[in-house]
């Protein structure tokens, strides 16, 4: 069931064989460079946020949220308008990004409880391959920066996981709370009220963290890093715990925004996204640095005015409809990476196979890896390679994606009581044509349905579900 060396050795197994480069998708590509033209190995950076929507930018069509910084960057890069998360919350999500993998096979999802919690005693398997760590074989330097939540328990944190050092909170900042009135205290945010720890490294090092300042200190230690790292290659996961309630802004953006505190939140977010991009154009890097802002999953519609919107798209984070695992994308890397507007598909799991590529390194081959690699599309050499799209709740399949059309085999509101309801014929709808799925069109297109139905057997038929890590919680003592 699970992968049969474990990462260590798989490290090992890469120093020791480091031979052919396998940049991807390179020929042909006019007057984009790449990181193939240059004899330095790229650098990555990937931003994500936690539980913003797809229409939460400017340059996805909020009409009240300020975003210079991120428009420009999808000015200048490629803004994707099909791309895709592994799962609708936090830690399964997250689990795909750093492994390239469904969660399901990682185990990291589960029908007991939807994501980790400060009870919880598992974490990340040791077996599972992270970016930083296919990176660090690579003589890569790495960080993360900001919300981790895939297992707090020191054998899970970053640290353990690829990554040279960690600064941020190893869960939601919703968890742990202390005080505040019921739903008032997400509506009229205290920082006290949560008594979320700060770490650095595998050490406390404030607690409750102070989350008016968080956004600030994120960009401003991603900073620190790329100016330290320079000289080398450097990877940089920089994972904002926001815009996830309580929502929290510091100062200077406070009461800023005409969308209100949620706005002030991601213009903040946006402030830091131009803070490390400004930082790589002044060191000379910007042009060997392949960066991509997106995030973990669709907006938390139960909060109202404090949670995000999906924009045209239907519905929000915990559900398999588009506004739960659809998101903003933007893919920036300056001569190098075609600029526009990209409605190819794509999903976080494939930066994954991209980013292990352009580096020269081995994506495993000792296991299922669910990710493509995006570089025919990023460079303009071609479609993307990703066709499909399986859309998970827990470690049940609810839906799945072929070409533009969508087929939900089975549905359930996000939160709350309501059921599942299993669906005879799926419900069907065309993306291209009904981006909001608004219109079941099943009885008019059996034989999509049938071609959908045949994906979602060989899918099946080569699954191998990971054990639950995220049922067991942490023993009480007496
Ligand atoms: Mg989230």
């Amino acid at each position: 069931m699970r992968a049969n060396i474990n990462r260590r050795q798989f490290i090992k197994a890469l120093g020791l064989g480091a031979g052919a480069l396998m940049l991807g998708g390179c020929a042909g590509r006019g007057k984009l460079n790449s990181g193939k033209s240059s004899s330095k190995k790229p650098n990555f950076v990937i931003i994500f946020c936690d539980d913003m929507g797809y229409g939460d930018l400017g340059c996805y069509g909020h009409p009240t949220i300020r975003t210079p910084n991120l428009d420009q960057m999808a000015a200048e890069g490629q803004k994707w308008t099909n791309f895709y998360v592994g799962a609708s919350v936090c830690t399964p999500s997250r689990a795909a990004l750093l492994t390239g993998r469904l969660p399901i096979r990682s185990g990291m999802c589960s029908d007991k409880r939807r994501v980790l919690f400060p009870d919880s005693a598992s974490g990340l398997p040791q077996g599972e391959v992270t970016i930083a760590e296919g990176l660090k074989a690579k003589g890569y330097v790495t960080a993360c920066v900001g919300k981790w939540h895939l297992g707090h328990l020191p054998q899970y944190l970053p640290t353990n996981n690829g990554f040279d050092s960690y600064f941020g909170i190893p869960y939601s900042n919703d968890m742990d709370r202390v005080g505040g009135d019921g739903r008032q205290a997400f509506l009229e945010p205290k920082t006290e009220y949560w008594n979320v720890p700060l770490m650095r490294d595998e050490e406390i090092v404030e607690r409750p963290a102070d989350q008016n300042t968080i956004t600030k200190r994120y960009a401003e230690e991603g900073v620190k890093f790329i100016k330290k790292s320079k000289n080398k290659p450097f990877f940089l996961y920089l994972a904002n715990s926001l815009p996830h309630v309580p929502l929290f802004v510091s100062e200077n953006f406070r009461n800023k925004s005409l969308r209100g505190l949620y706005g002030d939140v991601i213009e903040e977010i946006d402030w830091g996204v131009g803070q490390i991009l400004q930082t790589l154009r002044r060191e000379g890097l910007a042009e060997n640095t392949f960066v991509v802002f997106t995030s973990d999953n669709g907006p938390w519609l139960i909060f109202n005015e404090h949670g995000g919107s999906a924009g045209l798209l239907r519905e929000g984070k915990g559900c398999t409809f588009e506004g739960g695992m659809r998101e903003p994308c933007i893919m920036w890397w300056p001569g190098t990476i075609k600029p526009g507007v990209m409605n190819d598909m794509g999903a976080t799991m494939d930066l994954y196979t991209t980013i292990l590529t352009l580096a020269g390194t081995k994506v495993p081959d000792d296991r299922i890896v669910d990710g493509l690699d995006l570089s025919p599309a990023l460079f303009g050499t071609g479609p993307s390679p990703r066709k499909v799209m399986f859309y998970y709740r827990g470690a049940k399949l609810y839906a799945a994606r072929k070409g533009l059309y969508k087929a939900h085999f089975i549905t359930k509101p996000a939160y709350g009581k309501g059921k599942e309801v299993r669906h005879n014929p799926p419900l069907l709808y065309h993306l291209g044509h009904d981006p909001s799925e608004k219109y079941n069109i099943s009885k008019d297109h059996p034989e999509v349905i049938k071609d959908i139905q045949k994906e979602v057997a060989l899918h099946l038929a080569n699954l191998t579900p990971g054990e639950d890590q995220l049922a067991r919680r942490i023993e009480k003592k007496g």
